[in-house]
């Protein structure tokens, strides 16, 4: 089968960050315990293989997690950003923090803060439950949720020039929907794009597929944001190709490909190269 590689590909800046602080903190503890406050990034591969080198990934309640911890225990908090007040549980534990916050994300987070100190509100778009999402809203009551899926109540902004701040990793071409509907009902509202490169590269690469594709694979983990999205636009953009998201080359496996002829290979920011290597070396042998 002809093969495609839709890039970029490979960990983005935030993720390949993430990684290198664990190993740096495992490098620095090499005798300890070193526990991370959820996925590192949102990839199972990516967890199993972290897992596999000793890290304990803590799934569930954050704060309990934090509180069920020793002092002088290593915790790593993840890239997708955290409440502040986990911080300050962490400082008062007395354990050893390693901070792998993405630096984009840090960034909107600063941004929200400021927004909130000068007295505005903030609507954030992005989607509910998500961690960085929970970590947005954490700033502040302030912040409303502006949650992709539902009708956003208005009747809670009574600032007249709310900013308006969304998730890094949602659809590129339909965040515009959204900032149309704001602006329409709050036309004084300060809007900002805050889809990050990494996210909107891969997006942009994926309308950039030929048109004659008959097979389209993501290979992402169904928790990821940015590899769900990208599922999603080749999905619409190409309605006569299968397009597949999956985990890795197993599950690849799964499905009947026999007859295609000429396939697109993406990844999610978070997913790691070598199962893309695998799946691009197999598809080109079927
Ligand atoms: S996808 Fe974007 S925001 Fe998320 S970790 Fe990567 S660079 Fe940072």
């Amino acid at each position: 089968m002809k093969v495609a590689l839709i890039k970029p590909q490979g960990f983005c800046s935030g993720v390949t960050r993430a990684v290198k602080l664990a190993k740096q903190a495992r490098e620095e503890h090499p005798n300890k315990n070193i526990y991370i406050l959820g996925m590192l990034a949102h990839n199972q591969s990516l967890i199993d293989d972290l897992n596999k080198k000793g890290f304990i990934t803590l799934e569930g309640n954050e704060e309990e997690n934090i509180k069920s911890l020793k002092e002088d225990d290593i915790l790593i908090f993840t890239a997708h950003g955290h409440d502040e007040k986990l911080d300050n549980l962490a400082k008062a534990k007395g354990l050893v923090t390693y901070d792998a916050t993405c630096f984009k994300v840090k960034d909107n987070l600063q941004k929200i803060k400021k927004e909130i100190e000068n007295g505005h509100q903030v609507i954030y778009i992005g989607q509910s439950g998500h961690k960085e999402t929970n970590a947005s809203l954490s700033v502040s009551r302030n912040v409303s949720l502006y949650d992709t899926k539902l009708l956003f109540n208005y009747y809670l902004i009574t600032d007249s020039s709310p900013f308006v701040i969304n998730q890094t990793t949602l659809n590129y071409y339909e965040l515009s929907k959204y900032h149309d509907d704001i602006k329409s009902n709050i036309p004084g509202a300060r809007i900002e794009n805050e889809i990050c490169n990494a996210t909107r590269l891969r997006q942009e690469a994926v309308l950039k597929i030929d048109d004659d594709t008959d097979l389209i694979i993501i290979v992402g983990h169904k928790i990821s944001s940015n590899s769900n999205k990208l599922f999603e636009i080749a999905s619409k953009s190409f309605p006569k190709a299968l397009t597949l998201m999956v985990n890795n080359l197993e599950e690849l496996k799964s499905y009947n490909i026999s007859d295609k002829k000429k396939a697109a290979l993406g990844s999610g920011a978070s997913t790691p190269q070598y199962i893309v290597d695998e799946i691009y070396k197999y598809l080109t042998n079927v």
